[in-house]
């Protein structure tokens, strides 16, 4: 499995796309599509055309918004550029499918796709992608949102991805024995704010969970002026990594 990081920050950080992964196994994935993360995910060589699963954790615009292009450029790709493309199936927590129709029906270019586009809604029950076993669980974010994070198996390794979440125990179960973690780092420890979690609260559920390593991402610019990895090694002992834009670990 390679995981690519598209975005490491928020909505309009100044130098790190908003939330975004790409992680390639027997298909090419998304894990959220938030806004810049298709510049990078250009820069990765990828072709984009080959990626048949979005996975999105929730639909605030900071892990959403490229999807808007993204398909756009599907469109037009497929109907007046002579391109085939794979199907494609976007997933996320409930309201996905009445969101994507609204969105599809009411955008000029949107409608009558030349290729399979499929909704699927998920909260905690796993299901495969190919010979990719994806378990998502509800996570605890804004109130009255929901919220879904993500974690990947393939060839014995596990991804275990956030989405935007506050501490919580689906969290940690959401990471049990991950080899990699990515959570979602929106605050300094000294600095910490509503429904997400602080450097400290990352070390926490990765020192639970007993993951094998854990990537800090989805920075807000606040927490790049304190040094969040210290503050998340003081709970957990194991490796940790700052996400950075188009950073790539092999599992
Ligand atoms: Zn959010
Ligand atoms: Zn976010």
């Amino acid at each position: 499995m390679r995981l690519t990081i598209l975005g490491s920050g928020t909505n309009l950080h100044p130098t790190r796309a908003a939330a975004g992964y790409l992680v390639r196994t027997d298909h090419t994935l998304l894990l959220d599509f938030g806004p810049r993360t298709l510049s990078n995910l250009l820069k990765t060589g990828v072709n984009r055309h080959q990626i048949t699963h979005v996975l999105f954790s929730h639909f605030h615009a900071d892990h959403f918004s490229d999807f808007i292009t993204y398909f756009f450029d599907a469109m037009i790709y497929t109907k007046y550029q002579g391109g085939q493309r794979a199907p494609l199936t976007v997933v996320g927590p409930r309201g996905t499918a009445r969101l994507f129709r609204i969105l599809f029906a009411s955008l000029p270019g949107f409608s009558e796709p030349p290729f399979t586009v499929r909704f699927k809604e998920v909260s905690d029950r796993p299901f495969w992608i190919g010979a990719t076993r994806i378990c998502p669980r509800t996570v605890t974010h804004s109130p009255g949102l929901h919220c879904v994070g993500y974690r990947l198996e393939y060839k014995g390794k596990a991804l275990a991805y956030s989405g935007d979440s506050e501490y919580c125990p689906n969290l940690v179960q959401l990471c049990g024995d991950a080899d990699v973690a990515i959570l979602d780092c929106s605050y300094p420890a000294n600095r910490p704010g509503p429904v997400h979690l602080h450097a400290g609260q990352c070390g926490q559920v990765a020192s639970e969970a007993g993951v094998g390593q854990l990537i800090l991402s989805h920075f807000y610019p606040m927490a790049e002026r304190f040094d969040v990895k210290s503050q998340a090694a003081v709970l957990y002992g194991g490796v940790i990594r700052k996400g950075k834009d188009l950073l790539e670990i092999r599992l």
